[in-house]
């Protein structure tokens, strides 16, 4: 019995020290072996045996992770999934192995991915349990990372070819198409047999493929970048055109390897500036052959376009003439309004009109109307100016004579007028006094009137445009002048009342008879253009620092586009000129006079509805 415990005791020592002697072969193994190793023990995963490279990769030291449970002294591993892994080998022993996976570890006092080759093998005691697993790693950070950028500039490589929208080909060394050109194929339909070789050129326009192949040959020669356009036959049996760029890619040594070449479609781009070109070949024959002088100005009013009219009356160049070189050809009395108005113009968003005169290449002055358009983008900002001056010297020459016609030979019916008036007067008194009816004559004493009413307004008309219309200013009661003219015109108003609103209780300083004669035409106006309507209304009030008068009529109304030009001389609203009488100089005398009084008219309208004249004056 002895003896059986005594060799028990000598099998346990023996037993034992093969396992010591084992594991005293593990760690040397672990301590020793060129890749980083670790084992943990237990179910704890204590780290029982770690190595100088797992110590690395860790970035810890040795005295700070030995013989503790690892995820104590890597607590940052413990969320990356490695927990799960390692409780799995230690309970089925499976082996675990796995390839370029990331860890996130403080490195360098930051934390840092790495890729790593893991594997976690079983470590088995002599009777078969797990009591530990045995960590071999790899850094394979660097080719992990090699291999992302050789995929992301491959990726970046297809994205290109799709991006150009061309159609990439390689030809070899002694350019000539070889193997497999999936592009070209489905470009041009061509088989394998087909495009080998130089066999491609088939598929180029008869009249373009013997320049392509000399161009070519030339490139291959020199080994420099072609660049070429030819039309292509493509698949669907269309000529289109193509633009050709194929590099040579080098070896290291120099040498040529092969080419490689792009084929972009450019026959709608093509197509698009043929367009482009024919519109503005129109555009200038058009421009060119108008009798106006035309230009283009920026948005800023820099002009740099002209017309070859303009070029031929003034006698200039684009050179002379580009930015504000247009100065040049103003006459000098009339430049500095001229720009005024131009720059004011500039800022405002809106067409424009002005008339000017412009200096002959002979150096005679004709007088200009110019007109300038906005042109606007998208958004509706002012891209440039386009504008054209129409020679309106004639006109004006004619418009003049007629105006110095239209003065004297009024101040010539005046004389006359005058005298028969007087005549015609006397007439009335004794035809009065001998009690006979003074009918015939009554009558002609009011054609009398009106035919003196259309003289002195054409009269006034001239002394206006020749700034002779003189003003007497006195202070009086604009509202008693109201009062006496409503009074007069309800007079011999028959179907009309005349309705007056409000008053004005300052004083106003004017010329009374010239505000009268305003008053008279508003009134007469309102009436005459009311046939239908049986009253006016006049309107009376103040305004801070103003006085305000209306005179509304519920009567034939105008349009839009008519009512700032009433104002204008000899201006009628052309479906009225028909049915009512006048010359349109009613409204231009009176604005004139309302003007000169520093105050302003204006006006309301509404076909079929009536109309309102308004006017202030300053108080
Ligand atoms: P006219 O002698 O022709 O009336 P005015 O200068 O007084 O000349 O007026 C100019 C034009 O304005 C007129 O021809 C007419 O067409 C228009 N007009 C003026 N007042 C009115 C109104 N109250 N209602 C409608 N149209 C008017």
């Amino acid at each position: 019995h002895l003896f059986a415990i005594a060799r028990d005791i000598t099998e346990r020592k023996k037993l034992e020290a093969a396992v010591l002697e084992s594991e005293k072969k593990i760690r040397s193994f672990i301590l020793q072996a060129p890749v980083a190793m670790c084992l943990y023990r237990g179910p704890q995963y204590i780290i029982e045996i770690v190595n100088d490279e797992l110590l690395a990769i860790w970035d810890k030291s040795f005295d700070s992770v030995i013989n503790k449970p690892v995820f104590d002294a890597l607590p940052e591993a413990k969320d990356q999934g490695f927990e799960d892994l390692l409780h799995k080998v230690y309970t089925t022993g499976e082996k675990y192995a796995a390839f370029g996976i990331p860890i996130t570890l403080p490195r360098n006092g930051k934390a840092e991915t790495i890729y790593v080759n893991l594997v976690y093998q079983a470590y088995h005691e002599t009777d078969g349990s797990i009591s530990g697993i045995v960590e071999v790693v790899s850094d394979v950070t660097e080719q992990v990372v090699a291999t992302q950028q050789t995929e992301a500039s491959e990726q970046r490589f297809g994205a290109a070819v799709e991006a150009v929208q061309g159609i990439l080909w390689t030809n070899n060394a002694n350019g000539e198409m070889e193997g497999e050109q999936k592009g070209w194929a489905a470009l041009t339909g061509q088989s394998y047999e087909e495009y080998q070789g130089y066999g491609w050129a088939t598929a180029v326009h008869p009249d373009d493929a013997q320049p392509t192949i000399e161009a070519w040959n030339e490139a291959v020669k020199e080994l420099k970048t072609f660049v070429f356009e030819h039309r292509l036959k493509t698949k669907s049996g269309e000529w289109e055109l193509f633009s050709i760029k194929a590099i040579p890619l080098l070896n290291k040594d120099g040498s040529l390897r092969e080419w490689i070449g792009v084929h972009t479609n450019i026959t709608e781009q093509k197509d698009a500036e043929e367009k482009i070109k024919s519109s503005e070949s129109q555009f200038r024959t058009f421009a060119d052959s108008i009798q106006n002088l035309a230009w283009i100005a920026d948005a800023e009013g820099w002009t740099y376009w002209y017309n070859q009219r303009w070029y031929d009356y003034t006698g200039t160049t684009l050179e002379e003439m580009k930015g504000w070189g247009w100065e040049k050809v103003h006459h000098p009395d009339h430049i500095k309004n001229v720009i005024e108005f131009i720059k004011e113009a500039w800022k405002k968003d809106a067409a424009f009109e002005l008339t000017f005169p412009l200096r002959r290449n002979d150096g005679e002055y004709r007088w200009f109307l110019t007109r300038g358009y906005p042109v606007k983008d998208a958004n509706g900002n002012i891209e440039r100016w386009i504008g054209t001056n129409t020679d309106i010297h004639e006109q004006k020459i004619i418009n003049e004579k007629k105006d110095e016609f239209i003065s004297i030979a009024s101040h010539e019916m005046k004389t006359p007028l005058t005298t028969a008036k007087g005549y015609v007067e006397l007439l009335l008194l004794s035809l009065k006094e001998e009690n006979q009816t003074a009918l015939y004559a009554t009558k002609a004493n009011q054609a009398i009137d009106r035919l003196n009413l259309l003289i002195t307004e054409l009269l006034d008309a001239s002394k206006i445009q020749n700034g002779q219309l003189n003003y007497t200013i006195t202070k009086f009661d604009f509202n008693k002048l109201m009062d006496e003219t409503i009074e007069n015109i309800q007079y011999s108003a028959k179907k009309h009342s005349i309705e007056k609103v409000g008053n004005c209780l300052k004083q106003v300083s004017g010329d009374r008879d010239r505000l009268q004669q305003v008053l008279i035409n508003l009134l007469n106006n309102a009436i005459k253009y009311s046939p239908n309507a049986n009253k006016v209304v006049v309107k009376i009030e103040e305004q801070d620092g103003s006085m305000q008068v209306s005179v509304q009529d519920f009567g034939v109304g105008m349009s839009r586009q008519h009512i700032d030009k009433i104002f204008d001389k000899y201006y009628r609203v052309q479906e009225h000129a028909i049915h009512f009488q006048g010359l349109g100089i009613g409204l231009y005398i009176s604005n004139n006079i309302v003007e000169r009084h520093e105050g302003k008219m204006w006006a309301e309208s509404e076909p079929g509805k009536g109309s309102t004249v308004y006017f202030n004056l300053p108080l």
